[in-house]
């Protein structure tokens, strides 16, 4: 299977749309990584643990209008367009940039998490099962804490890539991130 690396230097072609199957609650990711997802969460149901998912595929065009409405209310507040630009940029994947648009990522939290995603997430029952066992569904911890330098994004503890089995055994063994591990494999 193809690895893609999907990040600001690795922008997904702009009409990039994946073939889609249903997560939960109207969630939907690419067929192979929604098959896995299914799969994990109910096994971790199976062990007493609800997995919700936050947050799956997002189209480019969405990206796109959450991205352009940032800018927009950034100016409307006083800022140039450069300053708008680069300050939505820190927050805001470019369209194309994400995981979540090539249906390959999914931010998972707990039922009872209520509000914005924070890296306290990884005090949840949820974050420890999903560290033991998310690798034997084939995903894997995408954004860890310390490898912000080499991601280029910061500690995640919610955001799982789907990069199916073997591969996420690997990189879970190996304690890499997706680039590095592509550097080591040269795929
Ligand atoms: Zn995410």
């Amino acid at each position: 299977m193809k690895l893609p690396l999907i990040n600001s230097d690795n922008l997904l072609p702009e009409n990039y749309v994946p073939c889609l199957e249903q997560v939960q609650d109207g969630y939907e990711m690419e067929y192979h990584a929604a098959r896995c997802m299914r799969k994990m969460i109910c096994a971790a149901l199976q062990n007493g643990i609800r997995l919700r998912v936050y947050s799956a595929y997002r189209s480019i065009d969405y990206q796109k209008g959450l991205f352009s409405q940032n800018i927009q209310r950034y100016i409307s507040q006083g800022m140039t367009p450069d300053e708008a630009f680069k300050l939505t940029a820190r927050y805001i994947a470019l369209p194309g940039a994400s995981e979540h648009n090539a249906g390959l990522a999914a931010d998972i939290t707990s039922p009872e998490w209520e509000g914005e995603l924070t890296e306290e997430f990884e005090n949840t029952p949820q974050f420890k099962w999903l560290s033991n066992n998310a690798h034997r569904f084939g995903f894997i911890l995408r954004y860890p804490r310390g490898k912000e330098n080499i991601t280029g994004i910061g500690y995640e503890p919610w955001h799982y890539r789907f990069v199916n089995c073997v591969h996420a055994g690997h990189i879970k063994k190996l304690r890499v991130t997706l680039e590095e591990y592509l550097m080591l494999h040269n795929c």
